[in-house]
């Protein structure tokens, strides 16, 4: 078999890859090992607009924000699936800090609210809101299950999707190509997610990964808010009651158990309910998995910087918390600098930032 494009792991960032070399003619081939639980596969898709303790635009908002929209949309139509929920997000303060922090953002905008933010509405029965916050409206969520799964059946539809673990030992790079069992390609992607530094080309990668849990949850008293609600931790509705919860960082966890959702994690994740919520809830699932984090949530792109012996080896990693919203735009960059030999920004070249 022959290919333009081996891309290793089908998460959010090999999927939205895949896309962009299809787009531009490219024949690929994507090779996941198919694991029930990643973070892509667990992840709640949320594009939140303020972020951060300094309550802040996220990195390059809008830019992202208008590429990724389109691409979501081009996934829409092509397969027919609605992935991309655009939902505003009531963002309430925690208190103290936060809450002065956020009047001095407003006097230092004479009073108004800083661009894109609006006045809160809230049912103060239902949520805390004591301190007041605002709503975000250009924010959502995208399905990043459903998105994946219509990724790969668009990949299978064209003899592009294999189920196998991918051993880097058994690729073999040539001047002009690679080859990993029967299948010769002119590139191979690493798009593997936290693991993406156990690979002989990029161990030198270094990585600063983050478990996260995430809950699912049935809360029939907030069953009619429609928004994401922020509050140190986060609630997305689902509809009819169902909500999803989250989440936790823990920057220390045993690699072996990446995936396992433990008490203090689901636990964690109940006290930041319990700082949102008045109304009861009932949690009825929990997952935890690892965000790949490289620089903070920046994404990293590129060949590998060893161009005469491993030129044809690239990477697409590092998508941290902000996969949904970052991940796009940079699928398209890395894509065209592949098939178009476009430059990567050097905020995000893997060549030039190690
Ligand atoms: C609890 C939680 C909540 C999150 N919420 C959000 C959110 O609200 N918004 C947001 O933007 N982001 C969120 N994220 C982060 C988001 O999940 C990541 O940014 C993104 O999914 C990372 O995608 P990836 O493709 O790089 O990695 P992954 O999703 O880990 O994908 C890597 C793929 O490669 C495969 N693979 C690895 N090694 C091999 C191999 N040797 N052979 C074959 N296949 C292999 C894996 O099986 C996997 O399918 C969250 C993450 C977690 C854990």
């Amino acid at each position: 078999m022959k290919v333009d494009t081996l891309i290793v792991g089908q998460g959010l960032a090999g999927s939205l890859l895949a896309w962009e070399l299809i787009s531009r003619g490219q024949r690929v081939l994507a090779v996941d090992r198919d694991e029930p639980v990643t973070s892509s596969k667990i992840a709640a898709g949320i594009v939140t607009p303020i972020t951060g303790q300094r309550l802040v635009p996220t990195w390059r908002l809008d830019e992202f924000w208008r590429y990724a929209i389109a691409a979501y949309r081009r996934v829409e139509i092509e397969t027919g699936e609605w992935l991309f929920h655009p939902v505003p997000i009531a963002r309430l303060l925690a208190g103290g800090t936060e809450k002065q922090r956020w009047q001095r953002r407003l006097a230092e905008n004479g009073g108004k609210h800083p661009r894109g933010a609006l006045p809160l509405t809230i049912d103060e029965s239902i949520f805390r809101a004591g301190d007041g916050g605002f709503e975000m409206p250009g924010a959502g969520w995208l399905d990043v299950p459903r998105f994946l799964e219509a990724t790969r059946q668009r990949l299978l539809m064209r003899s592009g999707w294999v189920a196998a673990e991918f051993d880097a030992d058994e690729l073999e790079v040539m001047p002009g190509g690679v080859r990993w069992r029967g299948v010769a390609a002119e590139r191979v992607i690493f798009c593997q997610g936290w693991e993406g530094n156990r690979n002989r080309f990029f161990d030198w990668v270094p990585f600063r990964n983050a478990k996260g849990h995430i809950l699912d949850l049935l809360c029939p008293g907030a069953a009619m808010e429609t928004r994401i609600v922020n509050r140190a931790g986060w609630l997305l509705p689902l509809g009819e009651g169902r909500f999803r919860a989250g989440a936790t960082y823990e920057w220390q966890f045993e690699p072996e158990n990446a995936t396992l959702a433990t008490v203090a994690g689901c636990l964690e994740v109940e006290s930041k309910l319990t700082n949102l919520l008045r109304v009861p809830w009932t949690v009825v699932g929990q997952q935890a998995a690892v965000r790949p984090v490289i620089r903070e949530s920046r994404a990293l792109i590129g060949l590998h910087p060893a161009p005469d012996l491993w030129g044809r080896v690239g990477f697409f990693n590092g998508l941290g918390s902000k996969g949904v919203l970052n991940g796009p735009f940079f699928a398209r960059q890395f894509a065209s600098h592949l098939v178009e030999d476009t430059p990567i920004e050097e905020a995000v070249d893997l060549r030039r930032n190690f």
